[in-house]
């Protein structure tokens, strides 16, 4: 099963993928997670990715192309996997079907998760991030046990650079002129499946779920 999650960014694509993920028990690849893993680790991949990423703008197609087209040939993706970020663009999407195509293969899902954007501005702007791992939380929805400290590894959390309201502004308009146009793309494929992502979280799995069986 190949799914791509589509959504605006902060829509919950990234929480519903990781429960898609255990469920179906097929990895999920985010190409945002992949990125700051990179620097996190502060190799080139990370540097180059980091001047796009802190002004809230896409990381070029080619770059973000080649990682994926690489990281879906490995073993674990045999039986399918979760796009969580990918693709962006049409051109990303176009570089998808085309690497899929020579494999004989297709995305069997293209899951969107609706979410107005007054509610992302409010949702982003409260989401802080492990300064170590990497693990989500939110000031309102994910309290972590303890205020400002990461509940699996105990570093500081803090406000992602890209979540900072100016920055999250631009990543909507850029969310709406480069991204919003799959959903067309996806539609024509005959494999897109809206959802309500201001609904409960495990409503919104529930409903993705029903769109998957
Ligand atoms: P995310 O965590 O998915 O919101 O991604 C955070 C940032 O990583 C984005 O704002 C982009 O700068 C970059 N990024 C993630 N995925 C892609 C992609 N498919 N194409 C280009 N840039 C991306």
């Amino acid at each position: 099963m190949k799914i791509v999650m589509l959504g605006a960014p902060g829509a919950g694509k990234g929480t519903q993928a990781r429960l898609i993920s255990e469920k179906f028990g097929i990895p999920q690849i985010s190409t945002g997670d992949i990125f700051r893993a990179n620097i996190r680790e502060n190799t080139e991949l990370g540097q180059r990715a980091k001047s796009y990423m802190d002004k809230g703008l896409l990381v070029p197609d080619q770059v973000t192309c080649d990682l994926v087209v690489d990281r879906i040939k490995r073993d674990d993706c045999a039986n399918g996997y979760i796009l969580d970020g990918f693709p962006r663009t049409i051109p990303q999407a176009h570089a998808l079907t085309k690497a899929l195509e020579d494999q004989g293969s297709k995305i069997d899902y293209a899951i969107d998760v609706e979410v107005p954007d007054e509610d992302i501005v409010t949702r982003m702007s409260g989401r802080r991030v492990c300064s170590k791992c990497g693990a989500t939380f939110h000031i309102k929805y994910k309290k972590p046990a303890a205020e400002g400290i990461c509940d699996s590894c105990g570093s500081a959390l803090i406000l992602r650079e890209d979540d900072h309201p100016e920055t999250v502004q631009k990543r909507l308009d850029v969310y709406h002129s480069q991204t919003q146009p799959l959903i067309d793309y996806y539609h024509d494929l005959g494999v897109l499946h809206s959802v309500d992502g201001t609904k409960e979280m495990d409503q919104v799995f529930a409903d993705i779920c029903s769109a998957l069986e």
